[in-house]
């Protein structure tokens, strides 16, 4: 198959040592994924056990609300709950109940942890349980956690997609899964690609509807399309299902390489790969082009927020010529994040996690010109005269694959862009 236009670098990150803190850190709780998550599976809820906290976060989060019907909620604890004066448990099925009569359409539910329910120990493990026998075989009712106190935002679709592959039916049949919850649009052009390459059957974990759940055995290879799926990985691999090794489909290099693997598990020959991949590589590196040329030569600093910051950084540096400073992430699972570590030129500090005033004092030692991190530390950066990209954004924006190649780099470009207009504006 066609050769890479960029090398591998004589020596990448993999073995770069890890600057690990454990401090303060300002990241979003994993309860945000249900923005994202909702939108994707069609006939599920997402019923947060929480307070009135976590009812404002996810509201506020949505925005407007684009159904007729809402696909989330909050059952909100009271005091009374708090205090352990009302047995939690009965008011759920309660709650459960009146909602699902009201909805049929309903096929999924799942019932979202959050600090206070962690903190009064609610088991909604067994509530699960309990409201799946109530209510099965129409309604299945799942449980993760979206809590602050233990998981970043993105972790709660690695939650959410985790607790449901126990739940996937068996199959003997050797198909390919696609794993992360992409944009109906994204996925498509994913699924369009693969089959021109002739790889089929293609199944997608989360599917749009529950009655379309991928099955999961020992023949089953599955891709990650997100970096931050560790525990729906392990779990995927608890199954016998095998992981297919790839630098994650960011920009046209990352792109193509995902589908290389893929092609290669299934035996695509190289001028198929090269012919069906040809077009779309060309458009992507075009648009691309049209925003290296503001970010050509212009540095980088990731605080640790989306876990997208490793194949970001690789993107960036390779096919956008930005040099990175520092690459920060909650976590660095080297053995899904690896192959994009090994093109990721030496440099960089990597760190892992956050001691949130550490990490600044290095932001502002270095001056990048450009810092992506949490809302939370946008705006004091930016009053510094920093200049800044929100984390959130990469998520809610449709980044993967060739067809927002351009659309990505654009994403880094516009706030320097914006950056030089008001420098000139000012000089005027
Ligand atoms: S889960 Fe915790 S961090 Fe998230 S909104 Fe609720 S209270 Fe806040």
């Amino acid at each position: 198959m066609t050769e890479q236009r960029a090398l591998t670098p004589a020596k990448g990150c993999r073995d770069t040592p890890v600057l690990k803190e454990r401090g303060q850190r300002e990241v979003f709780c994993g309860l945000t994924g249900i923005i994202w998550l909702h939108r994707k599976m069609q006939d599920a809820f997402f019923l947060v056990v929480g307070s009135r906290t976590c009812a404002h976060l996810l509201q506020s989060a949505a925005g407007v609300m684009i159904f007729a019907e809402p696909r989330f909620g909050t059952a909100i604890l009271e005091e009374k709950d708090l205090a352990g004066m009302a047995d939690a448990h009965e008011e759920l099925d309660r709650e459960v109940a009146r909602l699902l009569s009201r909805r049929p359409d309903i096929r999924q539910l799942f019932l979202v942890g959050s600090c206070p329910s962690e903190v009064i120990k609610l088991d909604l493990a067994r509530a699960a349980e309990r409201l799946t026998q109530i209510h099965a075989p129409h309604v299945r009712v799942l449980n993760y956690s979206g809590s602050g106190i233990e998981t970043t935002f993105t972790e709660g679709e690695d939650a959410c997609l985790a607790a449901m592959v126990p739940a996937l039916p068996e199959t003997e049949a050797r198909e390919l899964m696609l794993v992360g919850a992409l944009p109906d649009v994204v996925e498509d052009q994913a699924l369009s690609l693969l089959a021109d390459l002739g790889i089929a059957p293609v199944t997608v974990l989360p599917a749009r509807r529950a009655d379309g759940a991928p099955g999961v055995g020992a023949n089953i290879v599955y891709a990650l399309t997100q970096p931050f799926l560790g525990e729906t990985a392990a779990a995927l691999d608890r199954r016998g299902a095998r992981r297919i090794e790839a630098p994650f489909p960011f920009g046209e290099e990352g792109t193509t390489l995902w589908l290389r693997a893929v092609a290669q598990e299934f035996g695509v020959d190289a001028e198929t790969f090269d012919r069906v991949t040809q077009a779309p590589r060309a458009r992507a590196r075009k648009a691309v082009a049209a925003a290296t040329e503001t970010l050509n030569g212009k540095s980088i600093f990731f605080f640790p927020d989306s876990q997208l910051e490793i194949p970001l950084a690789r993107f960036l540096t390779r096919e956008c010529g930005m040099e990175a400073i520092e690459v920060g992430s909650p976590f660095i699972h080297k053995h899904l994040t690896g192959p994009d570590l090994d093109l990721l030129p030496e440099g960089p500090v990597l760190s892992e996690g956050q001691d949130v005033d550490l990490q600044l004092d290095r932001a502002r030692a270095a001056r990048p010109d450009l810092i992506v991190c949490g809302l939370g530390l946008a705006n004091p950066l930016e009053a510094e005269g920093l200049t800044t990209k929100w984390a959130i954004e990469l998520v809610f924006t449709p980044v993967h694959f060739y067809e927002q190649a351009g659309d990505l780099a654009a994403l880094f470009a516009r706030p320097l862009r914006r950056k030089s207009a008001l420098k000139l504006e000012a000089a005027e």
